[in-house]
């Protein structure tokens, strides 16, 4: 009885952490349904080169269309899938799909440059055994070079790492395809650990773009990010930066060094066509 009455006083104190704790759970369940039924869909967004603004390729980015709650983010289901281990052949189906549009692209884009395309990887992706292989087929199937491709893999997944964890990665590294160290700077970053990862790319945090909204920047703000881009560099990697949204931003970050940028200023995340569709202007002028 005690036990009871002490259940119910606490589904009552948070109705609504109940009901999120519901959706969850149903959203949970019905992932791998959904991936069968094809409820899910890559949206792109350009990959912009900040020296003379041309259009260089994209980050895929996955959604759900649910049948009861319209568009999902990533945010709300990609913790989930990690959790049950779907991820893993949700992110198969996402670099098989992206690969795949990036090869139509280059077919379409005639003489133009290909755009290469980022996708990101979860930390339960890079212990599968499957990983290099996969890719290597992927990227056979679509006709599309390793060269084109970018791998994303965060910070903090990579924190720690052995050399076990390190080796699918080599090797693709090694095969030509680009490993990006994601949302930099938001872990603890230890810098020296950079000699050991297999990345070509960074990719500074959002968090330090929004540092640099006002113009003339917060002049520390500015003083991390040249340090970082001076010590990237002088490692050979090249530095992307996340959430530009102001002109104000992209020239800062430009006169600072950095190589790409991604941002709402560029375009929001879109359909295949509208990627394909900016990159053509860009490349006609
Ligand atoms: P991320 O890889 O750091 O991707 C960048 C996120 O920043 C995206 O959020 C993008 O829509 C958002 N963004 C881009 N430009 C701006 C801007 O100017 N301002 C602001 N405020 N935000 C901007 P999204 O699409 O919600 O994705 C969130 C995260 O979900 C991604 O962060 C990535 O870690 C993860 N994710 C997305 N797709 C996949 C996937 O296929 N597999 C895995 N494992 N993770 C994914
Ligand atoms: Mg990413
Ligand atoms: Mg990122
Ligand atoms: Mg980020």
């Amino acid at each position: 009885r005690a036990k009871s009455a002490g259940g119910n006083r606490f589904e009552l104190a948070d109705p609504e952490a109940d009901a999120r704790a519901i959706t969850r759970h149903g959203l949970t369940t019905a992932l791998p349904a959904a991936l069968d039924r094809g409820e899910f869909f890559i949206e792109y967004q350009p990959l912009v080169h900040l020296g003379d603004g041309s259009v260089r390729g994209a980050e895929a980015l996955v959604r759900w269309l649910h049948p009861q709650h319209g568009v999902l983010g990533p945010d709300r289901f990609i913790p989930l899938a990690e959790h049950t281990g779907l991820i893993v052949p949700l992110g198969r189906w996402v670099l098989e799909e992206s690969v795949r549009q990036a090869g139509e692209w280059r077919e379409r884009g005639g003489d133009t440059d290909p755009l290469r395309i980022n996708v990101n990887l979860s930390p339960c992706q890079l212990t599968h055994p499957g990983l290099v292989q996969d890719t290597v087929d992927i990227l056979e199937r679509a006709g599309v070079a390793p060269e084109a491709l970018c791998l994303e893999v965060t910070e903090s997944a990579l924190i720690g790492a052995d050399d076990d964890l390190l080796k699918p990665l080599r090797r693709l590294a090694e095969m030509g395809v680009d490993i990006a160290l994601d949302d930099f700077g938001t872990g603890y970053s230890n810098l020296a650990n950079l000699r050991r990862l297999p990345v070509s790319v960074l990719k500074l945090d959002r968090s330090f773009t929004q540092g640099m909204q006002q113009f003339p920047a917060d002049p520390v703000d500015l003083k991390i990010v040249e340090g970082i881009v001076s010590l990237a560099h002088s490692l050979n990697l090249a530095v992307t930066v996340e959430g530009v949204e102001t002109g104000a931003q992209a020239e800062q970050l430009r006169i600072l060094g950095c190589d790409t940028a991604q941002g709402w200023y560029y375009a929001r995340p879109g359909p295949p066509d509208r990627l394909h569709e900016l990159a053509l202007v860009d490349a006609t002028g």
